[in-house]
C-alpha cells in the first residue's frame, strides 16, 4: 500500500516555498539551503525505510489486534474515531516523552531535533529508527480493539497535524496555545534554552503536558535557540542517526558488567548542557555553517530536485518492485543523500562518493533502456551518459576549494 504521506509531499514543498518566500520578504533568516536539504533528505530516507519496516511494525499491531483484542471498534461510529484520535495522541505523548527521557530512544528521536532552524522543512526531519520503538507504545490500541485501518488513519492524521506547528511565522494564538499543539508551544519544544528542555511533548493536544506537568509557555523576553543540546554539526543523514549511539557505545565500553552497560543505554537522558545552558542564548550561539561552495550548493539543489522525483516515483510504485529492486533504489537514494550531505560540508570524500554515484548512473544508463515506465530513446540516453560522465570528471578537479 502506498504510504498516504506520499500524497502530501507536493503540499509540503508548496508550503516550504511559501514560508521561505514570506520569510525573505520580511527579512527573517528562517531558512538555510543546506539545512533544509538535509531535513528533507532525512525525511525522504525515513519514508523509504518505513516502506520496509512497516511490514514489521504494522504487522505486530495486526497480530496483536487479531489475537489479543477484546472487541472491535466500529468504523462507522464517529465517537469511536474521536476516541481513537484521543487515545493515539495520549500514547504519542508518552512515546514522545520517553523518546526525550530515555537515552536509547533519544538516540533515534534526536534526529528530529538536530536542525538548528525551525521551519516547515524541520517537520520533515523524521527519524528512521524511531519506528523500531514506537510500535510498542501503540499496542494498547490493538488490545483495546482499534482496527488496523482506524489505527493507520488516526496515525496519519496525527502526523500530518504535527507538520503545521513547525513554523516561526505564526505568533501566539491565545487560549488555543493552551489546548492544542501550536507553533508557539512547539517552538518551545524545539528550544535548548533552560526553560524549554523536556517541555511540550503533545502531538495534537498540549493538554496532556498541562495534565502531566510538562507544559511551558513561550516567553517573549528570551529568544528561543533551536536544535539539540549537543549540536549535530553535520549534514550527514546517517551520522544524525548514529551520533548519540556512538557516544553510548564508547561510554558502555568503559564499563565491565552487563547491568552497568544496560544502565547507560536505558539511563534517563540528561541534556549535557543542562547545567550550562546559559551559553545557549541568541547572542553568543553560533549555528553550524561550513560555508558550502556556491556552485556545490546549486549543484546539490538541482540534484535534489531529481532525487525528490526519484523518491516520489519509488514510493508510489514500491508495491510493484521486486525486493532486490527496492533494495537497489533505497541504497542509491541513501548514497545520494550521503554524498549530498558530505558535499554540503565541503568534505573531499563527498565528491569521491558523488563521482562513484555518477559513474554507477552512467553504467546503468548504458545497460538499462527502461526508466520510470518509459523506454528512453538512444540519443537521450547517450546525452545523459555524457552529462553524468562530464559531471564526474568536473568533480575530480581540485580548484574551487575556497568557500564564498
Ligand atoms: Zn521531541
Ligand atoms: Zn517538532
Amino acid at each position: 500500500m502506498t504510504d498516504p504521506i506520499v500524497f502530501a509531499i507536493p503540499i509540503f514543498f508548496a508550503t516550504i516555498g511559501l514560508e521561505a518566500w514570506i520569510a525573505k520578504r520580511r527579512g527573517l533568516s528562517l531558512y538555510d539551503v543546506a539545512d533544509a536539504l538535509t531535513s528533507i533528505s532525512i525525511g525522504m530516507l525515513s519514508l523509504i525505510a518505513s516502506s520496509f519496516s512497516k511490514i514489521l511494525t504494522l504487522g505486530i499491531y495486526i497480530i496483536a489486534f487479531d489475537y489479543l483484542s477484546v472487541f472491535e471498534w466500529s468504523l462507522d461510529s464517529i465517537p469511536a474515531w474521536v476516541l481513537a484520535l484521543l487515545l493515539y495522541d495520549f500514547l504519542y505523548y508518552w512515546f514522545h516523552r520517553c523518546s526525550h527521557e530515555i537515552d536509547l530512544l533519544w538516540g533515534a528521536h534526536v534526529v528530529h531535533h538536530s536542525s538548528e532552524y525551525l521551519n516547515f522543512s524541520t517537520a520533515l526531519r523524521q527519524s528512521t529508527t524511531s519506528s523500531l520503538f514506537s510500535w510498542a507504545f501503540y499496542l494498547p490500541m490493538a488490545i483495546a480493539g482499534v482496527p488496523p485501518t482506524m489505527f493507520i488513519i488516526v496515525a496519519v492524521i496525527n502526523l500530518l497535524y504535527q507538520y503545521v506547528p513547525h513554523t516561526q511565522l505564526i505568533g501566539k494564538l491565545g487560549w488555543v496555545d493552551k489546548v492544542f499543539v501550536t507553533p508557539s508551544n512547539h517552538r518551545v519544544h524545539h528550544g535548548v534554552n533552560d526553560y524549554c528542555i523536556d517541555k511540550n511533548f503533545g502531538g495534537m493536544l498540549v493538554l496532556w503536558d498541562r495534565l502531566f506537568g510538562t507544559f511551558a509557555e513561550e516567553r517573549d523576553d528570551e529568544p528561543i535557540v533551536y536544535g539539540a543540546s549537543k549540536p549535530l554539526a553535520s549534514y550527514n543523514p546517517l551520522w544524525a542517526h548514529l551520533q548519540l549511539y556512538a557516544d553510548l557505545w564508547h561510554q558502555s565500553k568503559k564499563t565491565r558488567d552487563f547491568s552497568s552497560k544496560l544502565k547507560i543505554w536505558l539511563a534517563r537522558h540528561v541534556a549535557p548542557a543542562r547545567t550550562s545552558l546559559r551559553r545557549f542564548n541568541a547572542e553568543n550561539h553560533k549555528r553550524y555553517n561550513p560555508h558550502t561552495l556556491r556552485w556545490l550548493r546549486w549543484y546539490n539543489l538541482a540534484n535534489f530536485a531529481f532525487l525528490v522525483f526519484v523518491t516520489e516515483y519509488y514510493l508510489a510504485n514500491v508495491d510493484g518492485f521486486r525486493l532486490t529492486e527496492s533494495i537497489g533504489w533505497s541504497l542509491f537514494l541513501l548514497m545520494s543523500a550521503m554524498s549530498m550531505g558530505a558535499m554540503l560540508e565541503n568534505k573531499a570524500w563527498g565528491r569521491w562518493l558523488e563521482q562513484v554515484r555518477l559513474i554507477i548512473m552512467s553504467v546503468t544508463l548504458t545497460f538499462e533502456p527502461f526508466w520510470f515506465g518509459y523506454s528512453l530513446p538512444t540519443s537521450l540516453r547517450l546525452g545523459l551518459i555524457i552529462a553524468t560522465l562530464f559531471l564526474a570528471f568536473r568533480l575530480a578537479r581540485k580548484e574551487d576549494t575556497l568557500p564564498d
